[in-house]
């Protein structure tokens, strides 16, 4: 046998695995019956199993039979019927940047390649390079924008004592913000806490972005998954859009579609100046074609479809609603069933929380015993995905909080 030579890959140091795709892997190998999934954020129905939309699956037979389509690739900027409806439902059917040619979009592989189309994009021709993101956030933002070089601040968001909005301490610190500043808002039902401002605190927020001349950067994931009314969750934006700012949205069909493995979103800007559309598409198309060449067609067609008719639009909102008003039941029967139990602490917070999470405010180590003793999958920062709870696992998931916030 030959003697191995060495990699000249041999100095590349091991890191840890994603902490949030590693807890999915260790719950799928899991073979407890009783065992929970409240890690990731994708919705699940009350017998625990992923849910594909009716509505969807009545769009994807439509699609997969036609037989005008193919397989041939889609346009650099991705599918023009998805991307306009797609502006239309953030940014307002009646919005006026729409209509008078304000907004440059652009398919995205999901929210994640249009965080991160968004961010190469200011990388290259934004003046100004730092971005203030959330703390906490997404967990994925930070290492979206460090990959493109754009340096990431933190504002503060979460208050630990009320388990409310920071909302004094956000204002302040991006007060300290420097002119042509970026500034990532979540548009509705923040990740991972579950706290958004209230209309008239983002009419505030807006006050300061206008003040201190910041570039507002909106991630909508969960529109229509907060309040279950599409455009009561894209009230910040539209808001923002009424008031004139120039922006960027980043969209995502992954939640309110059920879409997830099929990465269907979009990137928007929207600009003060018609006339900077053209020049501001060619570069996006110029920084997308280097990176993916273009957007996949599959999910982009069934959103499309469904966007454009109004009876399937119809159908798929009540699809969203039988998703978001099941999250809100299970708000209620986690918190009622603690509350019952006695179980030390208040939990009103966890019905007063919107979208698909609930920040406990559960420690890490408590949360080690739920993963380790009682086969309860969520992260180390104590948020459970609310979609992996059901009729037949709250009991048992209030019976094991209830145990570990105890120390039995
Ligand atoms: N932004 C936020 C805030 C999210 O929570 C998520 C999904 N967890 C995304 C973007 C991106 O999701 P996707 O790439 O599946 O659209």
């Amino acid at each position: 046998m030959t003697a191995d030579k060495m990699s000249q890959f041999a100095g590349i140091a091991t890191i840890p695995g994603d902490p949030l795709f590693e807890l999915v892997a260790r719950y799928k190998a899991d073979t407890f019956d009783k065992k929970v999934d409240l890690s990731i954020g994708a919705y699940r129905d009350d017998t625990g199993h992923p849910w594909v939309l009716p509505v969807v699956k009545k769009v994807d037979s439509l699609v997969s039979s036609d037989p005008t389509l193919d397989h041939e690739y889609l346009p650099i900027t991705g599918l023009a019927d998805f991307t306009a409806p797609a502006a239309r439902l953030v940014l307002g059917k009646k919005s006026d940047v729409v209509k008078a040619g304000h907004v440059a979009s652009v398919q995205t592989i999901s929210g994640t390649g249009a965080n991160h189309l968004g961010a190469l994009f200011l990388a290259r021709h934004h003046r100004s390079k730092v971005i203030y993101i959330p703390d906490p956030t997404w967990a994925n933002h930070r290492a979206i924008f460090e990959n493109v070089g754009l340096t990431v601040k933190t504002y503060p968001y979460f208050d630990k004592a009320t388990r409310g909005l920071a909302f004094d301490d956000m204002l302040a610190a991006l007060e300290q913000a420097n002119d042509g500043d970026i500034i990532l808002l979540h548009a509705c039902a923040h990740n991972p806490t579950g706290v958004d401002p209230s209309q008239e605190q983002w009419t505030r927020i807006a006050e300061v972005v206008k003040r201190r001349n910041l570039f507002t950067f909106f991630d909508t994931a969960y529109q229509g998954f907060a309040s279950g009314d599409l455009d009561r969750d894209a009230w910040a934006v539209q808001h923002f859009a009424q008031l004139g700012f120039e922006m960027m949205v980043c969209q995502s069909f992954s939640k309110n579609f059920g879409l997830y493995g099929q990465r269907t979103g979009a990137l928007h800007v929207v600009m003060s100046d018609p006339a900077a559309r053209t020049a501001v598409i060619s570069q996006l198309a110029k920084l997308q074609r280097a990176e993916i060449s273009n957007p996949p067609a599959y999910g982009a067609r069934i959103v499309a479809r469904v966007l454009n008719s109004e009876s399937l639009f119809e159908e798929w909102v009540h699809d969203l609603n039988v998703m978001s008003s099941r999250i809100i039941a299970m708000r209620h029967a986690l918190r009622d069933r603690l509350v019952q139990l006695g179980t030390p602490g208040t939990w009103d917070h966890i019905v007063n929380q919107i979208g698909m999470f609930s920040f406990t405010g559960l420690a890490p180590e408590l949360v080690d015993r739920l993963v380790n003793e009682f086969h309860i999958y969520l992260s180390r920062n104590g948020r459970i995905s609310m979609a992996g709870l059901n009729t037949h696992n709250v009991d048992y998931v209030a019976q094991c909080i209830d145990k570990v916030v105890r120390g039995n």
